[in-house]
């Protein structure tokens, strides 16, 4: 059976680039869009980015037993992974592939099992890691500190993954990441 893919790292690592480039060259991959509590940033829409909910309508979804996984990420702020969303892509005959948090990552590792390949896209120090984040001038300094710290937490999670991906040169990272995902 094809395994459900988690990929998870902080942000700046380069996770979202990776992902990108994966499911352009297989497409039989299928990002699932998670349900979340933020409000959408600048051009995001609903139901293409995420789908925004209310903090009720969230937890109404909790109680109904719609999640797969959930997190409060950040401070107030939820996210999680809709059982449909998965049903959805798995009916069209697609492969999942989950960009979520570390504890959601480590959660799919215990609902799924070895049907599942949980993959942690990590920097080459944190160093580099600032110099990414402020070079991507997105970030204001109080939220650069706040991913930073996260960074931190996230790197200390990595014995928990099947894989761990220093992204250093992103073309062998890339390669590093079609071998763990073909496994
Ligand atoms: P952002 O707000 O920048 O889009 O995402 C913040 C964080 O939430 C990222 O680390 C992302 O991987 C994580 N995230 C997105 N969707 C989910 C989800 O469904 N479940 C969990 N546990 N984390 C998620």
């Amino acid at each position: 059976m094809d395994k459900i893919i988690a990929i998870s790292g902080p942000s700046g690592a380069g996770k979202t680039t990776l992902t990108k480039k994966l499911i352009t060259d297989h497409p039989e991959f299928v990002v699932s869009i998670s349900a979340t509590t933020r409000t959408p940033r600048g051009e995001e829409k609903d139901g293409v980015a995420y789908h925004f909910l209310a903090v009720d309508d969230f937890k109404n979804k909790i109680i109904n037993g719609e999640f797969v996984e959930y997190e409060e990420v950040y401070d107030g702020l939820f996210y999680g992974t809709l059982k449909s969303e998965i049903d959805r892509i798995k009916n069209s005959g697609k492969r999942p592939l989950l960009d979520i948090d570390v504890l959601g990552a480590e959660n799919v590792k215990r609902i799924y099992g070895d049907n599942s390949e949980t993959i942690l896209v990590l920097p080459p120090s944190m160093q580099v890691l600032e110099e990414r984040l402020r070079s991507r001038g997105t970030d204001s300094e109080e939220k650069i500190i706040e991913r930073l710290k996260r960074a931190e937490f996230e790197i200390a999670q990595k014995d928990k993954f099947d894989n761990v991906i220093v992204n250093n040169d992103l073309e062998t990272a890339y390669q590093e990441l079609l071998t763990a995902i073909s496994k």
